[in-house]
């Protein structure tokens, strides 16, 4: 009886020692796929506008919602600034987040009470448009709904970070102790891990290749 439990004991170490895979949102490959599809066909401007579909090549406009700017959510807004410097930080500069009062952003941010958007167990949530439309003439756009109820600094780092995780394109991972994974108050994260960044900077570069093959 013993040894099955030796063998399953090896076996969850192993797993951890090696470096996990981080799986993308499920439209990052379809995305790049069709781009590449298009390119084939010779059609550059079709590969470009799937490309512009996964987010800026560079910088991210970020704002933060009208409802998110009141005097007693400063120490919320701190914790999302020094958020996305970590993830630029960790990226290694090949993109940036500028920060913007006002006008178009790829990503916005929205500090919210318990609310019908999120479910009870969810503390935040992240929507797309992957579309140019009326409303919203960008071809990528990211919502972030992040929840401050109760207002727990280490929750909201957790939730910031992930969620700009999901909007860099990354889905959520099974393994405890990694931003994607679900949030737990025992295992603090406050930073990316080496996988996780590098999942992200992966599909960028295939992204970046195609779009240099794409403007040719
Ligand atoms: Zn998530």
């Amino acid at each position: 009886m013993l040894l099955p439990a030796i063998v399953l004991a090896v076996t969850t170490q192993g797993a951890q020692a090696t470096s996990p895979t981080i799986p993308l949102l499920a439209e990052i490959p379809v995305i790049l796929k069709k781009a590449e599809d298009a390119l084939a066909r010779g059609a550059q401007k079709e590969a470009l506008t799937q490309l512009d579909s996964l987010g800026p090549e560079a910088t991210y406009r970020v704002a933060f919602a009208p409802g998110s700017q009141s005097g007693g959510l400063a120490w919320a807004r701190k914790i999302a600034v020094r958020s996305f410097l970590t993830w630029q930080t960790r990226l290694g500069q090949e993109l940036r987040f500028e920060w913007v009062e006002k006008g178009p952003a790829e990503i916005t941010l929205q500090f919210i009470g318990r609310t019908g958007i999120l479910r009870s167990d969810q503390v935040g949530l992240t929507r797309w448009n992957r579309k140019p439309n009326e409303t919203n003439p960008l071809p990528y756009r990211a919502e972030v709904l992040v929840a401050i109820v109760p207002k727990d600094a280490a929750r909201v780092e957790h939730t910031i970070l992930h969620e700009i995780g999901h909007a860099l394109g990354l889905d959520h991972v099974e393994q405890p102790g990694m931003l994607m994974s679900s949030f737990n108050p025992t295992i603090p994260i406050t930073e990316p891990t080496l996988a996780e960044v590098q999942a992200v900077r992966e599909w960028r570069e295939k992204a970046r290749a195609l779009r240099a093959k794409a403007i040719l």
